[in-house]
């Protein structure tokens, strides 16, 4: 029997982050699917998007969930990676070198940190920080992706949830790290499960996100530019396409939740990533994202209080 298709509209009387229902700001139109610049030019279901004015979460209202996930993520891995993303590199790391100095910083003294990778796709972050000497635990919702992680990957099976975050059990004060990798931005109540996780992770433990920012300089410049053509399209979000994004962040978005008090925000920084853009342009405004906090990836630790 095959699944269903299609979506269950939930609508947002206030901001998903602070809880805010003032200053809710219509922020623009995003197609269900990618348009160039002229996205108007293509059938498309439009969704309307929200910024909060206190802050600065977008966010689509209403709020498009698949009647079944696979709908979104039930694809093979076999045809989402190319056959040598499976092939063992021992050089293959989940941080760079900077990035373990911080988290080095932000838990000192652990030899052997307990680690959760939320998201964990075939295993490869969890079977890297293993061979480190980390003591790794992994949730991975998809169930090819699951399979291909203790099948290929070779990550015990034992230590490899097959559940969603929402369904997921641990011990409380169990983790020194957690980290939601490309994760949250999927999440339909991804504050929520982010309050869930506080609980499993140790006092002083970190929690290491990557989201992407709704600050990002060139989605703005792109809305902009729509703005200019008397459209009111916007390049936000992906609620209905690939890679389907539901929400954007700052570093205000964490800040402001109602369970901020079990947490403090240890270390955030904006990195610039991609422009889109020549050369000439991208290095210009490479550098201006850097100055200016505008790049398009917020990567944020919380430390449990
Ligand atoms: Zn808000």
């Amino acid at each position: 029997m095959s699944e269903q298709s299609g979506y269950e509209f939930i609508r947002r009387d206030r901001c998903p982050a602070c809880r805010s229902q003032e200053h809710q700001i219509f922020w623009g139109r995003r197609a269900s699917q990618r348009g160039g610049l002229f996205p108007w030019r293509q059938a498309s279901m439009d969704l309307p998007v929200f910024r909060c004015g206190k802050c600065a979460l977008t966010y689509s209202n209403p709020l498009p969930i698949p009647l079944s996930m696979s709908q979104h993520y039930g694809m093979d891995p076999e045809n989402y990676w190319p056959e040598q993303y499976f092939q063992l590199d021992p050089n293959f790391s989940p941080f760079s070198a900077v990035d373990f100095q911080k988290i080095e910083r932000l838990i000192p003294g652990i030899q052997k940190p307990v680690y959760l990778d939320v998201g964990s796709g075939i295993g490869k972050s969890m079977r890297a920080l293993a061979a480190k000497g980390w003591d790794v635990w992994g949730i991975e919702p998809g169930e090819q992706f699951h399979k291909a992680a203790i099948t290929k990957g070779q990550i015990p099976s034992e230590r490899l949830r097959n559940c969603s975050i929402e369904n997921a059990e641990f011990p409380e004060n169990f983790f020194d790290m957690i980290s939601f990798g490309a994760v949250v931005e999927h999440l339909a109540d991804p504050f929520a499960c982010l309050n869930r996780s506080l609980d499993w992770l140790k006092p002083g433990g970190i929690i290491h996100i990557e989201v992407p920012s709704s600050n990002w300089l060139i989605g703005k410049a792109y809305r902009l530019v729509q703005k200019c053509m008397g459209s009111q399209y916007v390049t936000n979000l992906s609620p209905m396409h690939v890679p389907y994004h539901l929400h954007e962040f700052t570093h205000k978005s964490f800040e402001l939740v109602p369970f901020a008090n079990r947490f403090s925000i240890a270390d955030y920084q904006y990195w610039p990533c991609l422009t889109y853009l020549p050369r000439g342009l991208s290095w210009l405004a490479t550098k201006y994202m850097k100055y200016t906090d505008t790049g398009m990836q917020l990567v944020i630790y919380l430390r449990k209080t």
